[in-house]
């Protein structure tokens, strides 16, 4: 049995009181995150070794305490502080790791200070700080009070931790990460290849194509022109304060919208094929070309991470294949590989006589690089421990703009 970590986030509305406490716990997690990389850096600027995150601990939360500077840290959980550190070690190794070449994909920066104008403000509460959900549905949170919860589903059991946190555009949400055992789906025959494209969001093997919803490219078009309208203010004006903050909001809005499609689309996916199988973009490498504007529109890496999780969860097989293979010009038929091909060219003729759909026959080539990688060893592509939570799973606010629409574009599903 698998064991996967689930990520549920709910809207919650703290108090003003509770609002104040929180702006509190979110100011000590940070100083304390910045103490700790502080003493770091300063002991690596005098050529002493690596403070042990045992020692950085007892000097910067626990020694703090009692100097006269840092006495408030007293005034949060010391479990918020204990996780503040416990995010800059995780900083640091991801950094060594990358650095040593341990760890692939894209480079990882070395831990930066944590600043009060972050957009993004967040504290952690494991069990050991005896959080908990009340029987009025409430949440009760050490230090803070009793958080009022939007409950949009039911936690599928006792969550291990919840992280509270403050966006952009000043909402509060609490993600929950929760245990599951995975849920074996019924097994089914096919297999799908997946062509991520520029004309369309997603192509599948089997003919499908699924463009991204109109309702996300309306969306994007009216964040340009709120983008536009906030580069028009002058700067510290009032007006470019509220311009920012609508700006955020939309942003908000548009995000919650793409991740409950993509959640719709995934599902869908994972539910009919026994075995996924995804083009490894290097969406990090992509992004930095030309394409980078289409690219992070389409949100890809979330979609695929969606798809790898998902299909964990429903014991599925799911594989990304080498982003260096020509799924695009190789014919399906014959696997001759062709001539490069511009990107307006839409179809093409191959000289063995067949006639190919770009993307259809790039998904069909994605599918049987998959299968050809997978081989007989059915299962070697889930990964038998924990799939981590990514970090927005399973949102669904209440008022995120829901589309009555299911999956636009595949109907036939
Ligand atoms: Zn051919």
């Amino acid at each position: 049995m698998l064991v996967v970590q689930l990520r549920y986030n709910f809207r919650v509305y703290p108090t003003p009181g509770q609002q104040i406490e929180l702006a509190r716990a979110f100011g000590c997690a940070r100083v304390v995150f910045n103490d700790g990389l502080r003493l770091r850096q300063s002991a690596r600027e005098n050529g002493l070794p690596y403070v042990s995150d045992a020692e950085l601990s007892r000097r910067v939360i626990t020694e703090a305490k009692k100097t006269e500077v840092r006495a408030w840290l007293g005034e949060v959980s010391s479990v918020v502080l204990q996780q503040a550190l416990a995010d800059l070690n995780t900083a640091y190794r991801n950094f060594f790791a990358s650095v040593s070449g341990m760890r692939k994909g894209r480079k990882v920066a070395p831990p930066r200070f944590r600043s009060r104008k972050d957009n993004r403000q967040a504290i952690r509460f494991t069990k050991n700080s005896r959080f908990r959900v009340l029987d009025d549905g409430r949440l009760r949170l050490p230090k803070i009070g009793d958080l009022s919860v939007r409950w949009s589903r039911t936690l599928p059991s006792d969550p291990s931790s919840v992280a509270i946190i403050r966006d952009a555009a000043g909402r509060y949400f609490a993600s929950f990460v929760v245990q599951a055992t995975d849920e074996a789906l019924p097994p089914v025959e096919c297999e799908v290849g997946i062509d991520l494209g520029l004309t369309h969001f997603a192509v599948l093997s089997d003919g499908t194509k699924v463009a991204a919803p109109r309702f996300l490219r309306r969306a994007a078009r009216k964040l340009r022109k709120l983008q536009k309208s906030l580069s028009r203010k002058a700067k510290g004006s009032n007006n470019r304060k509220k311009a920012v903050v609508n700006l955020a909001r939309a942003h908000a809005r548009v995000a919650d919208t793409r991740r409950d499609w993509q959640h719709k689309l995934s599902t869908i996916i994972v539910r009919d094929n026994q075995a996924i199988y995804v083009e490894d973009l290097c969406v990090a490498g992509l992004g930095r070309t030309r394409l980078a504007k289409s690219v992070h529109d389409a949100g890809w890496a979330s979609f695929t991470g969606m798809l790898e999780y998902k299909a964990a969860r429903y014991r599925r097989v799911f594989g990304r294949v080498d982003r260096f293979f020509p799924s695009t010009r190789m014919c399906s038929d014959c696997g001759r590989i062709n001539d490069k091909m511009a990107l307006n060219v839409r179809a093409w003729d191959c000289p063995c006589g067949s006639h190919h759909d770009r993307d259809i026959n790039a998904a069909i080539n994605v599918l049987a690089a998959g299968q050809a990688d997978n081989g007989n060893d059915r299962g070697a592509q889930v990964r038998p421990a924990s799939v981590p939570a990514p970090r927005c799973e399973a949102v669904t606010h209440p008022d995120a703009p829901r589309s009555a629409r299911s999956v636009e574009g595949i109907s036939a599903l």
